[in-house]
């Protein structure tokens, strides 16, 4: 290779080494978030997507911080404290749905919540975070990049109910506003909650936690963000 194009390609290499993002695996040991259908805590499909999303990450060139994957980190304001040198914060997490459309069934002589109602993919931002148009930029990014890969959007968050009513900011790409969860508004770069899938769902589950479907996820979702990062 000549020395001004080795320069050049040099150039370009070290600037994307530089652009970081913060992949923060959802809730922690004592509050694992929600109980799939099978009775599986949140937290552990969270450690595993995140821990995918960040090797899809890296194989684009970009750099990563995982937060909270050890399970211990309960208070929420430390996450945003921890990717401040970071470029981009995404928030891993699994969905369920509101208490009163859950069902019971026997699994493995246990008796468990569920609800096939659901299904699909949500994203999250928050007005309140000092990025917010960035923010929006990155999510609708990766629910494009979702929708391609084959996944759909849930859409059932901005339903006119109790504890959804989570307006629509990008309808086609699933991507609502939700402009007080704490990890969103206390975030010092542009930030995004990812609900990779509702796993309440007997099916959806299932598919969620199949290393085959993980990794389709995260290959999207790293598509997304190095998109969204690489367009400003
Ligand atoms: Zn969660």
């Amino acid at each position: 290779m000549r020395p001004l194009f080795l320069l050049v390609f040099c150039a370009a290499a070290s600037a994307q080494a530089r652009t970081t993002v913060a992949i923060d695996v959802g809730h922690f040991i004592e509050e694992p978030g929600a109980t799939s259908a099978r009775g599986r805590p949140e937290l552990d499909f969270n450690r595993e997507l995140a821990a995918d999303i960040e090797s899809a990450v890296r194989g684009r060139g970009l750099g990563t911080m995982l937060i909270g994957a050890d399970g211990f980190m309960s208070q929420l304001a430390r996450r945003a404290a921890a990717a401040a040198d970071a470029d981009f914060f995404l928030s891993v997490h699994h969905d369920s749905v509101q208490p009163h459309f859950l069902e019971t069934w026997e699994h493995d002589r246990v008796e468990r919540a569920f609800s096939d109602r659901y299904s699909g993919f949500s994203l999250f931002v928050s007005r309140k975070n000092a990025a917010v148009k960035r923010s929006l930029t990155c999510a609708s990014a990766i629910g494009e990049s979702l929708r391609h890969a084959g996944f759909s959007p849930s859409l059932y968050h901005a339903d006119p109910i109790p504890g959804e009513n989570k307006p629509f900011a990008d309808r086609r790409n699933g991507v609502h506003y939700y402009d007080n969860l704490i990890v969103l508004k206390t975030a010092r770069t542009p930030a995004v909650l990812l609900e990779a899938g509702v796993i309440v769902n007997r099916d959806e589950e299932l598919k969620v936690q199949s290393e085959e479907t993980r990794k389709r996820i995260a290959a999207a979702v790293a598509q997304g963000v190095e998109r969204c990062l690489t367009r400003f």
